[in-house]
């Protein structure tokens, strides 16, 4: 059983007459974090309006068609990544919903690790869900407070919620921005002329030609209204841990998070991954397009350059998407193909910068050796994920993790590679600028890795609130 939400894109515009199509181009760069389905909630100062989409950002938000359904000068949008079954309209967001102190539109990237406990909690209290998003409880605790308010109903509300979320929230006078108190998930603020823009990743800055300002703070609440941008820190101090995935995965190469790009972290991922377990190759070849930064770090730092021996074809979203094993796996099929003149008799090098369940790993190595490979040298460029995640990282069940289930031998006998190596720990945090994984504090939340988790999973440890999802959920598809 998958969770409710999961890895997400999220954006807002304050004080725009192009809002909502300004949203959309934010959105659409921000299309990797989520290709599922896609939302506007837009507001002219009194009146809020919404439109809701299933599929991509471009397909859907065009001038002639919804744009001109979003008037208004404020405007908030989300990309939904979901798993299985739970793609409904009514569970795309941004949520919007009439308050006793007027209306909201509510966006999150992340996923709350506390959420079906409040759920239960709440519907004990008389609330009625229409949705089984995680999100949802958030407006329900919103609505809740009894202080008059907005912002302070707000932070009653956050004060109750655990886990990684970034959020985007729209009032009809203000636009908020909010990071939760590790900054688990990411969140950015930018400028366009006199607007600011809030965005998951700075991508989304850059299509609109907006400039960067600053991140939000772990823990902060950023509040725009005419009068410009006010902060909030409303929890105890905590060191920043952001999730080590947006590095190593979900962030697209171009984004930068702390004056760095993505690309030169995942580039020096593979310089490190070189460095520990380099061999004697004939190729080196990424798996496009994730593997292909750590791909032409690797190269470089043993004097090689990177060749394109698998092509893919970009009109296939990610494999992760596909909702069963079997669909997932057919999805790699459609999605790579072999460079077959390149690879005939050679020994590979083939990198990615993650395996999780294997599917991509074990299809592609086939098809390499289909094509006459001779050896297929798998590199991943970070460490083995033996963990579920629970703050918004499509790793939700243990059982499914290649390196739960197998050690390094195992894993590659089952994926059918020559040798396999992953990054170490070690090397993941030197390649990140740090000399020790502890040299300081945990710089990361690298939970996937490590298992140690900064916040209690308290839905995943409790398996009555499981069970009682369980039934909410078939009862409803
Ligand atoms: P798998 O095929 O299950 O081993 O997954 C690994 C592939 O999926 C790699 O090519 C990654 O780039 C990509 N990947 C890793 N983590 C995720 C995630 N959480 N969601 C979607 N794709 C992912």
């Amino acid at each position: 059983m998958s969770r409710l939400n999961e890895e997400c894109g999220v954006f807002g515009i304050y004080n725009n007459r192009d809002a909502a199509a300004l949203t959309a181009l934010g959105l659409h760069a921000l299309q990797h974090r989520g290709q599922d389905a896609c939302g506007i909630v837009s507001c002219d100062g009194s009146n809020f309006y919404s439109e809701k989409k299933i599929g991509l950002v471009g397909d859907n938000f065009t001038k002639g068609k919804v744009l001109k359904n979003l008037p208004g000068n404020f405007a908030i949008g989300h990309n939904r990544y979901s798993t299985s079954g739970n793609n409904t309209i009514k569970n795309i967001q941004p949520f919007f919903a009439d308050l006793h102190s007027g209306g909201i539109g509510i966006s999150h990237n992340g996923n709350l690790s506390n959420a079906l406990y409040l759920r239960n909690e709440l519907v004990k209290d008389g609330s009625i869900f229409q949705t089984t998003s995680d999100t949802e409880t958030i407006v329900q605790l919103i609505a809740k407070s009894k202080r008059p308010k907005i912002i302070d109903k707000i932070i009653d509300a956050l004060f109750k919620i655990q886990g990684g979320y970034a959020l985007t929230i729209l009032t009809n006078n203000k636009l908020i921005g909010i990071r939760d108190p590790y900054g688990i998930r990411p969140l950015v603020i930018g400028k366009i002329n006199k607007s600011y823009v809030l965005a998951s990743e700075t991508c989304a800055l850059d299509i609109i030609g907006a400039e960067f300002v600053r991140q939000v703070d772990n823990g902060e609440i950023v509040i725009i209204t005419d009068s410009g941008l006010e902060s909030l820190k409303p929890f105890p101090k905590l060191k920043e841990r952001p999730c080590i995935f947006e590095y190593i995965y979900f962030s697209r190469p171009d984004s930068m998070i702390k004056n760095v790009s993505v690309y030169e972290y995942r580039k020096k991922l593979g310089a490190e991954l070189a460095k520990e377990s380099n061999v004697k190759s004939d190729l080196i070849i990424p798996v496009p397009d994730s593997g292909m930064p750590a791909a032409i770090g690797y190269a470089e730092k043993i004097g090689k350059s990177i060749e394109l021996g698998i092509i893919r074809n970009h009109y296939v979203g990610r494999t992760f998407i596909e909702p069963t094993q079997q669909i997932r796996s057919l999805g790699v099929k459609l999605k790579h193909s072999i460079n077959k003149a390149l690879v005939r008799n050679k020994s590979i090098i083939l990198i990615d910068d993650s395996l999780v369940r294997g599917t991509t790993s074990v299809k592609i190595i086939k098809m390499l050796y289909d094509c006459g490979a001779k050896e297929v040298h798998l590199r991943i460029a970070s460490p083995p994920i033996k963990y579920s995640d629970y703050y918004g990282v499509d790793t939700p069940n243990k059982k499914e993790l290649l390196a739960f289930k197998y050690d390094l031998e195992g894993m590659r006998k089952f994926i059918n590679a020559t040798s396999l190596a992953f990054l170490t720990i070690e090397g993941l945090y030197k390649a990140m600028g740090f000399d020790k994984r502890k040299s300081t504090y945990p710089q990361f939340t690298d939970h996937c890795f490590t298992g140690e988790y900064p916040i209690d999973p308290i839905d995943a440890n409790n398996k009555n609130l499981e069970e009682s999802k369980i039934s909410f959920m078939s009862s409803k598809n």
